[in-house]
């Protein structure tokens, strides 16, 4: 039987009790503490033990809405910091029953009951529990309903929009769209607006079926008409865009993509450091609730392994922590080129400015106090993560296609040797060219060369999976690394993208014409090192264009 998925509210629930449940026991944990204080009262490593546990308890009991508990222990914590600061040699009795006075007091709150209501409603509301966007967010096959009473126009358009990845299914008639739509959800719908039944048939039925149906669902009109009365019926009908027939597929390609794109764009990869695991997991949760993608490090040396690995677009880092303080992590961090960059916030129970303006000064983004609305804490993250994302795609990115630029794809391509090398799965590495595309800038120009780059940038893009790696490698030269992939499907895969890249239709003032583009395949369980596959890649190119272009030759 399937049991239902806990939600982000019922996860935190139980962290929170989990949390109150190990109370009794680190309680226990400082009073060893301090009987030990008792017989060496001069050992300063004992007290900063003693300091960092009450930091802890101040951070996590606010967190998890003990405010009484985290006012006992923020009190401590200072009776701690500044016997620290004072650094005057043996500690006296005063001092010692102060201490433990603290500790009692602790402990009567951990026992007390009604301390623990559920987490207060304001905080509760404030999480918001979408559906992680990471779910479908495959950019291919995506659904396309396209209804037009002109049966050339809908089967030339439906088959170039298929060129591109997409399911595009045809309707002739807003009343079988209407039956469809309520069916299943496309994606997208693509509609006309003149139908026998009338002159603005097409956007009196889309509204109807917004109405009734979806008010989101996207919508693009497309009509023989531009007039004024046209463009007014389809804005009232809700149409989020406009285009005049001949429609040109590249274009509704790129609509389409806008309109689709909040299912498309990756959620953000956050890295959560702090040695309370509980702590670290109700931020997680936090995150996770506003669609981010988290991963939760409790040991700071492993910091160098998890950057490597998750590639994460910010560090969420706790300051106190045993092992190591965080300001010393974040330096780390930053001695290696590759992360610069990545934002680092901290957040943490240090209140004190001048040990908050200290811990900035090594370059973090931010600093946040606990205990922190889960709303400041969603907001102040996807802010500075959305800055490092579009820094990073300036820097990894080709700016006419939006693809991996040659850096960034050899980079890729070595990642994914070594990961092989390592014992991973095998992998493909094609290149691709397009043919005779000299003759295409000459005879129709660079910017419709420019076109068809762009054409072929979306039909990889669209029609591989999001684990595929798709780069532009040159020019007109692109490369495609497939993992997972035996050299057999990976030259189907190809063949295929050649076909479709094939039948794109292109358009200039010299006419329609179209492209081709030739491909060499090589793969990783015969070609080991990276310079060996991709020369073979590239011989076997060289070979598909000397054997007459259009075609996919492998190693
Ligand atoms: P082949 O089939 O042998 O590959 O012939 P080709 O004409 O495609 O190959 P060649 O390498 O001789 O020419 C490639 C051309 O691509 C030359 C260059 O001007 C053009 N090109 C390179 N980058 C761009 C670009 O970003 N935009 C446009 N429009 N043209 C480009
Ligand atoms: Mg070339
Ligand atoms: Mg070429």
């Amino acid at each position: 039987m399937n049991t239902p998925k806990p939600s982000v509210q019922e996860k935190i629930a139980r962290l929170r009790a989990t949390f109150i449940g190990q109370l009794p026991e680190r309680i226990a944990a400082a009073r060893t503490l301090l009987a030990r204080l008792k017989a060496h009262p001069t050992d300063p490593a004992v007290i900063e033990e003693m300091h960092r546990f009450f930091h802890g308890l101040k951070g996590t009991g606010r967190s998890f809405g003990l405010h009484q508990l985290g006012v006992a222990a923020s009190q401590a914590e200072n009776w701690t910091a500044q016997r620290i600061e004072s650094q005057s040699g043996a500690i006296g009795a005063e001092w010692l029953d102060q201490l433990e006075k603290y500790l009692d007091l602790i402990a009567t709150m951990a026992d007390k009951q009604e301390q623990y209501q559920p987490v207060p409603p304001e905080e509760s509301r404030s999480v918001r529990e979408e559906s992680n966007p990471a779910d479908g967010m495959d950019r291919r096959g995506r659904v396309v309903y396209i209804c037009d009473d002109d049966m050339l126009t809908l089967e030339q358009l439906a088959s170039q929009l298929r060129c591109f990845g997409f399911k595009a299914m045809t309707f002739n008639d807003p009343r079988t769209l209407h039956a469809a739509v309520l069916n299943r959800r496309p994606d997208a719908v693509i509609m006309d607006i003149m139908f026998p039944q009338g002159h603005e048939a097409g956007t009196d039925a889309m509204a109807t079926l917004k109405e009734e149906i979806d008010q989101n669902l996207p919508v693009i009109f497309l009509s023989g008409r531009s007039d004024f009365g046209a463009r007014l019926a389809a804005v009232r009908a809700g149409g989020e865009s406009y285009f005049h027939k001949p429609a040109r597929a590249l274009e509704l390609v790129a609509a389409l993509d806008t309109l689709t794109a909040q299912q498309q764009s990756d959620p953000f990869r956050i890295l959560v450091v702090d040695d309370e695991p509980e702590i670290a997991q109700y931020h997680a949760l936090i995150l996770e609730g506003a669609g981010m993608v988290t991963r939760c490090l409790a040991e700071p040396a492993r910091i160098l392994d998890e950057l490597r690995d998750f590639r994460s677009d910010l560090v969420l880092m706790d300051m106190y922590m045993p092992s190591c303080h965080g300001r010393d992590l974040a330096r780390v961090i930053r001695q290696i080129p590759d992360h610069v960059g990545l934002p680092i916030v901290f957040l943490s129970g240090e209140t004190d400015r001048k040990k908050q303006d200290s811990a900035m000064r090594i370059g973090a983004e931010g600093f946040l106090t606990k205990p922190v609305a889960p709303d400041d804490l969603v907001n102040a993250v996807a802010v500075r993560a959305e800055r490092m994302r579009a820094l990073r795609s300036l820097m990894t990115r080709d700016s006419l296609t939006g693809l991996f630029n040659h850096t960034t794809t050899s980079q890729l391509l070595e990642n994914a040797i070594a990961s092989f090398q390592r014992g991973g799965a095998t992998l493909c590495f094609a290149m691709i060219d397009i043919d005779r595309f000299k003759s295409v800038n000459d005879t129709h120009g660079h910017p419709v060369g420019d076109q068809v780059i762009l054409a072929l940038s979306r039909v990889l893009s669209q029609r591989l999976r999001n684990s595929d790696v798709v780069g532009r490698y040159g020019g007109e030269e692109f490369a495609v690394i497939l993992h997972e992939t035996s050299l057999d499907r990976a030259a189907r895969l190809i063949n295929e993208l050649r076909l479709d890249f094939g039948r794109v239709q292109f358009h200039s003032a010299k006419g329609h014409f179209s492209c081709t583009f030739s491909a060499g395949i090589a793969s990783v369980a015969r070609h080991t090192s990276l310079e060996s596959l991709r020369e073979a890649a590239d011989r076997a190119l060289y070979l598909a264009k000397n054997n007459g272009r259009n075609r996919v030759v492998l190693d």
